[in-house]
C-alpha cells in the first residue's frame, strides 16, 4: 500500500525528532565533559551536537510537498499536532491522499 502525505510527514518529523533526542544526549555527554575538567573534549563535543541538532533541523526545513515542491516544513511539523492541516497550503492537496513518487 503507497504511503500518504502525512505519513510521509510524520516520517521526516520522526527522523528528526530521533536526530534532535541524539544532539541532545550528546550535549548531556558534553557538559558531563565540562563538569569533570575537561573543557576542551567537552568543546568539541558541544559542538559536535550542535552540527547534528541543525543537521536534524534541516532535514526538516526540506520537507518539501510531494504534488507541487513547495517547502513545507511546517506543516509538516503540524503533522503530529492534534489539529494538523489538512491541505497543502500552495495546491490544495490532501494530506491524507497517496504521496506521489517524486520527492524522497
Ligand atoms: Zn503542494
Amino acid at each position: 500500500m503507497a504511503e500518504t502525505i502525512r505519513a510521509y510527514f510524520k516520517r521526516r518529523t520522526r527522523r528528526t525528532l530521533q536526530v534532535c533526542a541524539v544532539a541532545v544526549a550528546i550535549a548531556v555527554i558534553a557538559m558531563a565533559l565540562f563538569a569533570f575538567g575537561y573543557v576542551l573534549a567537552g568543546g568539541i563535543v558541544g559542538v559536535m551536537a550542535v552540527v547534528i541538532s541543525g543537521v536534524g533541523l534541516w532535514y526538516l526545513h526540506l520537507t518539501k510537498c510531494p504534488r507541487c515542491l513547495s517547502q513545507l516544513s511546517a506543516t509538516a511539523s503540524s503533522a503530529r499536532l492534534p489539529h494538523p492541516i489538512n491541505f497543502c497550503p500552495y495546491c490544495g492537496a490532501n494530506l491524507d491522499s497517496e504521496r506521489p513518487c517524486i520527492a524522497h
